[in-house]
């Protein structure tokens, strides 16, 4: 009877999810994880949450707030950020309010005057304001339905971003013991995890470690020579795009600033050395779209909430990997195609050297050296970008190509490189193994160099063996070996060159070695690749941009937050004409239908009226996802059209079938909406008891490989039983 009426309840309650995201956030499905999050709050549980920048984080307490009796209260650690969240929900028709620091006695009380009226739904403070007695005081004078924290890490020692001022949050659990806490991140290690449910006093959360795959993310390395005009090409091919250029220090910053501008370019500088208030106006400057590019040192970034930023340029090589996909991540928070392109040459190398050598601390020293040396195997391996990074953050990732990346898109060729090698190789041993890669070259290629005669290296039968190829050839070639583990490096900081065993075995003609030489990605642009979402109408989308400006700046609020980037792609796809059409559009909710409804429509009819030409797509049903079933297909989106076949009932062999691909890569596709905590119901393909069977086994050989398991059972277990088992084995264990 009682399970009766809970599931009454739960029922009523996914209704009311449901219904808010659609009529609220005018979206039609949760993004990974939001569901599972936001039931947990809405049972009254804390929750403790790592998801990547762009994962839809905020609206897993709003959704909740507006859905729950009372306020919530969030803490978030910027103020810049505070008030473009609030002015997003206000948008999307949910009543908020912030308190910091920046505001007078009068504008507080103000707050605190609504806050009793009980209209307020969403509450945005400042950390210390909780350090204030007075404060936790008044708050529990108030209904309080949720605390969300978001920057959780923040209040870790262990995090990159320690505030102390967090550390009065722990009174939030005392003070407040029936509230659920929820906690948000996009950065944090296990260790870092552990530490902040422990800061914070977290009761028994539910835990969501979400994948760092960030799917709409487009990652390229390019050769660094002249890196101006290589920005600057770059820039042609996305004109009217906004984007942010990195670079190391103040004046390249300046620099490239300037010399953007002196081409016509409008872009502006960020870095420390500029006052405060030149640093706010051009980061809102960038914010609103008046400047669409920002070049920057690493200082800026944390305080931006843009979600249609299409790129991120790294002009100079990055300190590590952690920054490296923190700064890319800035790129394209709305889930369209956005690119990270970063600028690689071996000459940065020493720069960063330098600054690593002034750490006075040895262990820091070697730890950032090991670092930087991951960011330099990042950029000059031939293996998909993507997949290097995820392992970074310990996930594997299990598709052969991810078909966005300038490795998985570019065409590659077989070559047989035995006689190079074994030059360079020859070299290598005829010196002893004692030098670095520059001299070897010197070597092979026959560079006059004083150092070159001084040692005699001149006299070595390998002198010169190389010179009807250039000096770059050579590099790229003792890279490939260095890759391939047939060359490895030793000593710090003048590594040489030292030949592996299996390096020797090439020498000595035993094995041959071969190179996988890659041309440019195939995929220039955007519409070519087809990586995105699909294709729109690219002038109807500028007309679109400008209404949205205009609007923005009489609301006196960031663009983005009148709409995505995607949403008005979306428009451009389906040119919605009337308000029911404009409504079934992702990210057209009832508050924003009822405010721009009408301007955007009558641009849309303005536009195909002096377009005739225009052949418009017939409606669809409310429930049809275009953004899901494009027709060049990505590799989120060929998961997406199995877990599709899936729902209907068909069995592992004939979604294989009728997708024409393997049982396998069917399996791993189910494996990755598993561990993305989607709902799949696996008992459809083996029994429980059977699966018990092989989690013990699993267990208690404390490895995740897939073979030892299939060979314990003699056969009488597939792989594909094996990898789905594990799959949910996975996702229980992580929380
Ligand atoms: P985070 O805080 O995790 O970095 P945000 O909360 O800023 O991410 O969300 C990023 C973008 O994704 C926003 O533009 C938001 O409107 C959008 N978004 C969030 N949830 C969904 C959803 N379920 N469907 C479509 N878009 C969503
Ligand atoms: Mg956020
Ligand atoms: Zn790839």
């Amino acid at each position: 009877m009682n399970d009766k009426v809970h599931s009454a309840e739960a029922s009523r309650d996914i209704q009311a999810m449901l219904e808010t995201l659609r009529t609220v956030f005018g979206f039609r499905s949760f993004r990974p994880n939001q569901e599972g999050i936001i039931k947990g709050i809405m049972s009254g549980r804390d929750v403790f949450a790592v998801m990547p920048t762009g994962g839809g984080k905020s609206l897993c307490y709003q959704l909740p707030a507006k859905i729950m009796g009372g306020t919530a209260v969030v803490i978030s650690p910027l103020i810049s950020l505070m008030k473009d969240q609030v002015d997003a929900a206000l948008e999307n028709g949910i009543p908020a309010a912030f308190m910091n620091s920046s505001m007078t006695a009068q504008e507080i009380s103000g707050v605190y005057r609504t806050l009793k009226q009980k209209t307020i739904k969403l509450l945005y403070i400042a950390p210390e304001r909780f350090a204030m007695p007075h404060f936790i005081e008044t708050l529990k004078t108030f209904t309080i339905s949720l605390f969300a924290i978001d920057e959780a890490h923040c209040i870790s020692e262990w995090g990159h971003d320690f505030r102390p001022d967090y550390l009065s949050l722990s009174l939030i659990p005392k003070v407040f013991p029936d509230v659920p806490v929820a906690a948000f991140t996009a950065t944090a290690t296990h260790k870092v995890q552990e530490d902040i449910i422990k800061k914070i006093g977290l009761r028994d959360p539910y835990i969501v470690r979400a994948s760092f795959n960030r799917e709409n993310l487009f990652y390229q390395v390019k050769q660094k020579s002249k890196v101006e005009s290589q920005i600057l090409e770059f820039l042609h091919e996305h004109q009217g795009e906004s984007g942010i250029i990195y670079r190391t220090t103040r004046d390249s910053v300046t620099e490239t600033a300037a010399f953007l501008v002196s081409k016509g370019v409008k872009a502006l500088p960020y870095h420390a050395g500029l006052s405060s208030g030149e640093r706010n106006r051009n980061q809102e400057a960038f914010n609103r779209d008046e400047s669409p590019i920002i070049v920057a040192t690493i200082a800026f970034g944390l305080g931006i909430d843009k979600s249609n930023v299409r790129f991120v340029v790294h002009a100079d090589l990055p300190k590590n990997i952690e920054s490296y996909y923190q700064e890319t991540g800035r790129a394209g928070r709305d889930g369209e195609p956005a690119y990270c392109l970063l600028f690689f040459s071996r000459g940065d190398i020493p720069k960063i050297r330098y600054f690593i050598d002034q750490l006075t601390d040895e262990g820091e020293r070697f730890i950032a050296s090991e670092k930087l040396n991951q960011v330099v195997e990042y950029a000059s391996h031939n293996v998909c970008r993507r997949r290097r990074l995820l392992e970074f953050f310990g996930e594997d990732y299990t598709l052969e190509n991810c078909s966005a990346c300038d490795i998985c898109t570019g065409s590659i060729e077989r070559i047989d490189i035995t006689i190079d090698a074994q030059i360079i190789m020859s070299a290598i041993s005829r010196t002893q193994q004692r030098f670095g890669i520059g001299h070897i070259n010197d070597i092979v290629t026959g560079a006059d160099t004083k150092r070159v005669r001084e040692l005699k290296h001149n006299e070595i039968k390998t002198y010169g063996a190389g010179k009807h190829k250039d000096k770059r050839h050579w590099r790229f070639l003792i890279n490939e070996l260095l890759a391939q583990d047939m060359l490895r490096q030793e000593g710090d900081p003048y590594p040489v060159l030292k030949i592996t065993p299996k390096g020797f075995n090439v020498l000595y003609g035993k094995e041959d070695a071969k190179a996988l030489k890659r041309g440019e990605p195939a995929t220039k642009t955007k519409l070519e690749t087809g990586y995105g979402s699909g294709q729109y109408d690219e002038a109807l989308f500028e007309r679109l941009r400008s209404l949205r400006k205009k609007i923005a700046e009489e609301h006196q609020v960031p663009p983005y937050v009148i709409f995505s980037d995607r949403t008005l792609h979306e428009m451009c796809r389906h040119f919605p004409t009337t308000l029911p059409d404009m409504r079934r559009i992702s990210g057209v909710g009832d508050a924003k239908l009822e405010r721009y409804g009408e301007d955007f429509v009558g641009e849309i009819k303005k536009y195909l009226c002096e377009n005739p030409g225009i052949s418009v797509p017939e409606s669809r049903p409310y429930d049809f996802d275009p953004v899901d079933r494009p027709k060049t297909k990505k590799k989120g989106e060929t998961v997406e059209e199995t877990y599709e076949l899936f729902k209907l009932g068909l069995s592992l062999e004939d979604i294989a079938k009728q997708r024409n691909l393997a049982t396998s890569t069917i399996a791993a596709h189910l494996e990755r909406l598993i561990r993305e905590g989607r709902d799949v119901d696996i008992d459809r393909f083996i029994t429980p008891e059977k699966r018990k069977e092989i989690e013990d086994v699993f267990l208690s050989l404390g490895q995740w490989n897939l073979s030892p398991i299939v060979e314990h059972f003699n056969g009488a277990v597939s792989y594909e039983e094996a990898r789905l088992t594990r799959a949910w084995l996975l996702r229980k264990t992580s929380g």
